[in-house]
């Protein structure tokens, strides 16, 4: 059995403020321990349920070099093998091998969640919300079509309260989640210390990969627009002369808007790096 994990800082426990997730921060190297404990719970399930190749991509922008290279690496454990450094949403070798799941460890709630801890949609000053058909969606979302992509079903998503909740709605039923802390606010949380989340992770992810037979791959239907309402409004200059891209502009509210035959094709017409 093959296992993508893919990981994002934000929904680990422990972690509520921007510092801990930055790169060259005082507490940033406390969080990256946090969040390779977290991976770790994740690689331990889902090798007793039987995983024979578990990679976990590292899906943090930090900041410059830290970014998507935020593991401690002596800490990994051993089963698994990590990606760092790849651009973000577009490593899709495992997928393109045939993988069985994905778990999606310590993801954040989509931009303007009131409880979601440090919720943001890939850029907190550019993208406000976003759609895929009509489907609001986060970045869990964003992951899980990439997977669905390749038929790969996501079994698992960890992080706060609104996230599991996010997912909820869009995903496939038999979906687990594990909220590790409850927002308060963007940047305050009721946590459940990192030992006990980290061993809920660890069941989680056991549980969901034993059952994971018969969840659905998550693909929006096709063709597929995608909408992005852009909330800085010198940001649409960012999406000029993309084949298959609208806008819809207003004093109130702009969108990008990106047809294509298959969420593929529309989410490559507005997602370069
Ligand atoms: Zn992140």
């Amino acid at each position: 059995m093959r296992v993508l994990i893919m990981a994002d800082m934000e929904g680990v426990s422990g972690i509520v403020r921007w510092d801990q997730v930055t790169g060259g921060k005082a507490q940033y190297e406390e969080g990256r321990r946090l969040y390779t404990e977290e991976i770790n719970a994740a690689v331990r399930g889902a090798k007793a349920a039987g995983a024979t190749e578990i990679v976990a991509v590292d899906c943090h922008g930090a900041g410059g070099d830290y970014s998507f290279n935020s593991f401690v690496p002596e800490l990994l454990h051993p089963d698994c093998e990590w990606v760092a450094g790849h651009p973000w949403s577009r490593y899709t070798e495992l997928l393109e091998q045939g993988c069985d799941a994905a778990l999606f460890v310590g993801m954040h709630a989509r931009n303007n969640t009131p409880d979601g801890v440090l919720c943001h949609t890939i850029s907190t000053v550019k993208w406000y919300n976003l759609w895929f058909n009509d489907d609001l969606v986060g970045e869990s979302g964003i992951n899980a079509a990439l997977c669905g992509h390749y038929g790969c079903p996501v079994v698992l998503v960890t992080g706060d309260e609104a996230v599991c909740r996010e997912v909820r709605e869009i995903l496939s039923d038999g979906l687990t989640t594990v909220a590790v802390k409850r927002g308060l606010g963007r940047y305050s949380a009721r946590q459940i210390p990192p030992v006990r989340a980290r061993q809920m992770i660890e069941d989680g992810a056991y549980k969901a990969l034993k059952n994971r037979n018969g969840i659905q791959a998550y693909v929006p239907a096709k063709p597929t627009t995608i909408r992005i309402q852009i909330d800085n409004v010198e940001k649409l200059a960012d999406f000029i002369g993309r084949p298959g891209v609208e806008f819809e502009k207003s004093p109130n509210a702009n969108y990008v808007i990106s047809r294509g035959d298959d969420w593929m094709q529309a989410w490559n017409q507005v997602w370069h790096w």
